[in-house]
């Protein structure tokens, strides 16, 4: 038998021919066609462009079906080789034995690493766990039978390898079937993808079966649909990487957003506890402030909570419009970092704590009483942790409570 001769038996039995005589008839005119070097030539060329784009598209996105689609490119284009009259040295002559086993081994191998690409290619969540196992180490069975093609006379290995096949055809049809009826895209390009292969090998069963001769152009036409399906999954890669750069730049965006949320007080729109912890890690200040409304929780009474907010509102545009990095820590409690000059912190701190009273009576014009704040400040040491250097802002806004309240306390920690 001719060297391809066992590659086609492969091939008709994967789909589905119910005897390797049958599908060795079909070889048998298919390797008397004359070869088309040019066929062979564009083939071969279009796999370099597949290995290439994949190689390419890996520098951007390091997918793994990448790699799997890259290995399933050098498969065929090993095939391909192999099956052309190329002189592949003295080892692999044409029609020789070693040849044969090197076509056989690599179809298979094309075979195993199909089914690891279809479950990496797929979109997350088209197919079920207990699919996408069998996906993975079961084809790797059908090495079990490569020997098969290569031993003569050996029919219920072959029928072995015939159902093994057509098990992994099943497995392969089912997985896109499956992700095409939950919307996969890539499953619809797989569908289009494999077409001109599934026809080819149709007809060939057609004319094996119905006609009972052979079809002539079998060859002829196989490596088109093999073209077809390597430039129609290149496609399904480029449309699969596309949306999946889309999801990551949406993922980014939607986690800069949350991380703009998680660090913004929704009230005033300051930084919250959070950012100006992490402002104060990131560079240090030389002082910090802690300020409190005085006698809120009666404005609260009075006025309703609404009214209560709204100061609060007043008196975080009055903080946040100096100089010093303003942030909402409580209630009606904020903080104040403050760099720059250390000289000069002092009148800025009296400066902002000055303005709550004039931004509250022009923003809340329906309150009675003026509204006053307290202030702690402390100069920040340098080493001094954030925790720290609150609890001593807090002693010294502790003591200007206690002092009488609408002032500043500026005592260093001992
Ligand atoms: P002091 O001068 O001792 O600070 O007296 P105070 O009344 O301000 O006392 P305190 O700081 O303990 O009271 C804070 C009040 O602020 C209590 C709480 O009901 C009110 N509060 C806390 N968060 C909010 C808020 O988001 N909106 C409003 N309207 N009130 C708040
Ligand atoms: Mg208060
Ligand atoms: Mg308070």
């Amino acid at each position: 038998m001719a060297r391809g001769a066992r590659f086609l038996t492969v091939g008709a039995a994967l789909l589905g021919a119910a005897t390797p005589a049958r599908a060795q008839s079909s070889f048998a005119d298919a390797t008397s066609m004359s070869w088309d070097g040019v066929l062979t030539g564009i083939f071969l060329g279009l796999l370099l462009f597949s290995l290439a784009y994949n190689a390419a598209f890996f520098g951007l996105l390091r997918e793994r079906f990448l790699i799997w689609q890259s290995a399933r490119t050098f498969c065929y284009f090993a095939l391909a080789v192999a099956l052309s009259p190329l002189a592949m040295g003295p080892w692999l002559a044409p029609d020789s034995f070693a040849r044969q086993v090197w076509i056989t081994t690599f179809f298979d191998l094309s075979v195993v690493v199909s089914g690891v690409f279809l479950r990496s290619y797929l979109e997350p969540g088209m197919i079920g766990p207990r699919l996408y196992r069998w996906l993975g180490w079961p084809p790797v069975l059908i090495l079990l039978t490569t020997p098969a093609t290569l031993i003569p006379d050996a029919p219920a290995y072959m029928m072995l390898r015939s159902a093994v096949l057509v098990a992994m055809l099943a497995l392969a049809a089912a997985t896109v079937v499956i992700a095409l009826r939950r919307g996969s895209r890539t499953a619809r390009y797989q569908a289009a993808a494999w077409s001109g292969i599934g026809g080819v090998y149709a007809v060939s069963l057609f004319h094996d079966i119905v006609l009972g001769q052979p079809f002539a152009s079998f060859l002829f036409l196989l490596f088109p649909a093999l073209g077809l399906e390597v430039m129609l999954t290149a496609l399904g890669i480029l449309d699969r990487l596309m949306h999946l750069r889309r999801e990551r730049q949406e993922a980014r965006a939607q986690a800069a957003a949350m991380r703009i949320i998680a660090h913004t007080d929704p009230l005033t729109g300051l930084p919250n506890r959070r950012a100006i912890e992490e402002s104060f890690n990131d560079d240090a200040p030389v002082a910090i402030a802690l300020v409190d409304l005085d006698h809120f929780k009666a404005i609260n009474d009075r006025h309703g909570h609404d009214v209560g907010d709204r100061v609060i509102f007043a008196t975080g545009v009055a903080l946040g419009s100096g100089s010093a990095l303003a942030a909402r820590v409580g209630g009606e409690e904020f903080a104040l970092l403050f760099r720059g000059a250390p000289e000069a912190v002092a009148i800025e701190a009296e400066r902002l704590r000055q303005r709550i009273g004039a931004y509250v009576a022009q923003m809340v014009p329906t309150l009675e009483r003026p509204v006053t704040a307290s202030m702690g400040l402390v100069h920040i040491g340098s080493g001094t942790s954030f925790g720290a250097a609150m609890k001593s802002a807090d002693i010294n806004l502790y003591a200007a409570k206690e002092s009488g309240r609408d002032r500043v306390v500026f005592i260093e920690a001992a």
